[in-house]
């Protein structure tokens, strides 16, 4: 018999609440530029919107400070809103690349390698 197995019996349920706290702290760290498409800053009931929101690349947008604020109406709850108007969500994503290599003084390249592709 293999006893190697039995020498370990970690359990599996042991999954890690981090994600859950970091959710829950608000972090509205931003390095967007200021521009007349929405706040960097979160004012009134404004809602955050990770530029990058898929599932891996929400964390990241969260990191590098690639957020914004927006209206709700602006943001999930019409049309308009940037989750559903590619061409509003596309600009935001360039200015946000943008921003982001110069604020890491990253290159196009080291983007790629965090966000998946590159929007310039
Ligand atoms: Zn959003």
């Amino acid at each position: 018999m293999d006893t190697k197995n039995l020498m370990f019996p970690k359990p599996k349920d042991k999954k890690r609440n981090r994600k859950q706290s970091s959710e829950k702290i608000e972090k509205d760290f931003c390095i967007m530029p200021p521009n007349n498409l929405y706040e960097i800053k979160r004012i009134g009931n404004l809602k955050r919107h990770e530029v990058f929101f898929g599932s891996k690349q929400r964390q990241l947008s969260i990191k590098y400070g690639l957020v914004i604020f927006l209206t709700d109406e602006r943001h999930n709850m019409s049309d308009e809103g940037i989750h559903f108007n590619k061409e509003f969500d596309l600009k935001v994503k360039i200015i946000a690349q943008k921003a982001f290599m110069s604020y890491y003084h990253k290159t196009e390249e080291d983007f790629i390698k965090i966000f998946g592709k590159s929007y310039i």
